[in-house]
């Protein structure tokens, strides 16, 4: 069943039932009181019989006097039985009716009201017994004719039952109606959701206008999200596959064209160096691309001890010197005492990533400052270098994988693939820490690195 059809029968079922409460008070309500009303006519008119009666006493004989019963035009009937059960004068509207008008209630010797058919008619019938000098004498019985209250009843009944038919099929429409309205859009939401799976097209958004704190608003809000997210990952899937490719074909293509020279010329020790140099290449980067793929889905394997960073960073002072030669001075700053948790080899592999690419990038006669302070519960590594710098519209994304800020640079024999900082960005993720880019084009850039000090405790064993 569709949510609209259960809506409305939800609306209708609801409605039916206060209808049907509310309905089966009123019927009450009203019958009680007419009923009531004709209660009251009726012991009214035996309280005036009896008081109007006389009582006579001859010797042992009482002997009752009633008054006239000759109310011929009124609504109310009178029978007076004596103790035996037999009728010793009736009102005159009821002309040779001889019956009792209720003769189960001659039985008992207590006053009571019923409600009783004589033929056709439908009467309310008081019985009162009547009591001389203490002893049960006879019987009053009064009746009235209950049409009236019978004529209100059915005419409310047929009110009812047309009037709550009515109301139920207009709240039955209206509520279908309103369901369909306030569902509309989430039919336009599946046929957008349906047209992006068919064409495959993740660039759509639905346009629906809707009040935006609405549910409705908040759903499609939501939705354009999911699919911008969405569109944003996809893109960057495809571009890291074309990345991939394109970095793993031009060694591929290098080794190749040597294989080939080779076969013609016979072998020599250059081409079997440049075989070599793009097989390592090849090596690294698809090393570079496994550690990545571990470390953005949490599987990286950290070793977890106690690292002396600035050890870790006299080291990677000591290849940086090798590395730049002499043609960038590598020179070494503050260098405070710190341990940290983690992974030596890997913090190694962060710090020379950033001390490599401060040499590569830095032109002759630069200069690479390494340094280390304790900033309270952190560890500041920083690497400046007197380079280039990188634009700031650049900056946010020197991270991400593959980047790289010049284009059509030609790839340099070090790393190279765009690689090395989304590697550095992970490791110090996995360390609890955080890695930020400063830098002034013209001027150089200072990469720093933030990792959380070992706790003493940590630190001592
Ligand atoms: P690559 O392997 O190309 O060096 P990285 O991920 O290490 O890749 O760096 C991304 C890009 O950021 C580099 O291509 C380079 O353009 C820029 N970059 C990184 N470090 C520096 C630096 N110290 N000075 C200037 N540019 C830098």
């Amino acid at each position: 069943m569709s949510l609209r059809a259960r809506l409305t029968l939800a609306y209708s079922a609801v409605l039916a039932g206060v209808l049907l409460v509310f309905g089966a008070a009123l019927y009450l309500i009203l019958s009680f009181s007419l009923i009531i009303q004709i209660d009251q006519t009726l012991a009214r008119s035996a309280e005036e019989i009896l008081r109007t009666s006389r009582v006579t006493t001859q010797r042992d004989l009482r002997i009752l006097t009633l008054p006239s019963l000759q109310f011929a035009s009124s609504n109310v009937y009178v029978q007076v039985w004596n103790a035996e059960g037999a009728l010793i004068a009736s009102s005159s509207n009821m002309g040779a009716f001889e019956q009792p008008l209720d003769a189960l209630s001659l039985q008992e010797p207590t006053q009571q009201f019923r409600d009783v058919r004589v033929g056709e008619v439908h009467l309310r019938v008081l019985t009162v017994p009547v009591v001389l000098a203490s002893e049960p004498s006879g019987f009053l019985q009064l009746a009235a004719p209950m049409a009236v209250v019978d004529r209100a009843r059915e005419s409310l009944l047929i009110f009812l039952a047309v009037g709550g038919a009515l109301a139920l099929l207009i709240a039955a429409g209206l509520g279908s109606w309103t369901a369909r309205r306030a569902l509309r859009p989430l039919d336009t939401i599946t046929e957008t959701a349906l047209q992006i799976t068919r064409a495959d097209d993740l660039s759509r958004r639905i346009t629906l206008e809707a009040p935006p704190a609405s549910e409705v608003g908040r759903l499609i809000r939501a939705f354009n999200e999911t699919l911008e997210r969405l569109e944003a990952l996809f893109t960057s899937q495809r571009r890291f596959l074309a990345d991939v490719s394109h970095e793993l074909r031009t060694p591929l293509t290098a080794i190749r064209g040597n294989v080939d020279l080779i076969r013609r010329m016979g072998a020599d020790p250059e081409s079997l160096e440049a075989i070599q140099s793009e097989a390592d290449r090849l090596i690294r980067l698809v090393g570079d691309l496994l550690l990545l793929a571990q470390a953005e889905t949490g599987n990286l394997p950290l070793a977890r001890a106690p690292v002396e960073v600035d050890t870790v960073l006299l080291e990677v002072f000591q290849q940086g010197r090798v590395l730049a030669q002499e043609r960038v001075e590598v020179v070494l700053g503050d260098l405070d005492q710190a341990l940290v948790m983690g992974d030596r080899d890997r913090l190694k592999q962060l710090f020379l990533n950033l001390v490599a690419n401060a040499i590569q990038y830095t032109p002759h006669h630069g200069r690479v400052t390494l340094g280390m302070k304790l900033v309270g519960e952190w560890v500041h590594v920083s690497v400046a270098d007197t380079g280039p710098g990188i634009p700031a519209d650049e900056l946010p994304h020197v991270f991400e994988r593959f980047y790289r800020v010049d284009k059509s640079r030609r790839r340099p024999s070090l790393g190279g693939a765009g690689l090395g900082l989304s590697i550095a960005y992970w490791i110090t993720r996995n360390h609890g820490g955080r890695i930020e880019a400063a830098s002034e084009t013209g001027k150089g850039s200072t990469f720093s690195v933030w990792l959380p000090l070992a706790s003493s405790k940590a630190g001592n064993d």
